[in-house]
């Protein structure tokens, strides 16, 4: 039995980190980009690098042209 669940965790660990990705937040607009976003590389002011949840924690918006 222990061995199954050790090969379920390999099987879906890599999904769930998937999940979890960085996002660009403007603190500002309260605007969330994805990290190859033209807009996430305009934003050098006000914006940080956090977890695509922490974003939408904080209130965030997915950006209309990439989509967070
Ligand atoms: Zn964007």
């Amino acid at each position: 039995m222990k061995k199954i669940i050790l090969i379920l965790t390999l099987i879906f660990t890599p999904v769930f980190a998937a999940s979890a990705y960085t996002v660009k937040y403007n603190t500002n607009t309260k605007i969330y980009h994805d990290t190859s976003c033209k807009w996430a590389h305009k934003c050098t002011k006000n914006c940080i690098t956090i977890d695509h949840t922490d974003a939408i924690k904080r209130g965030g918006r997915p950006c209309k042209v990439c989509g967070g």
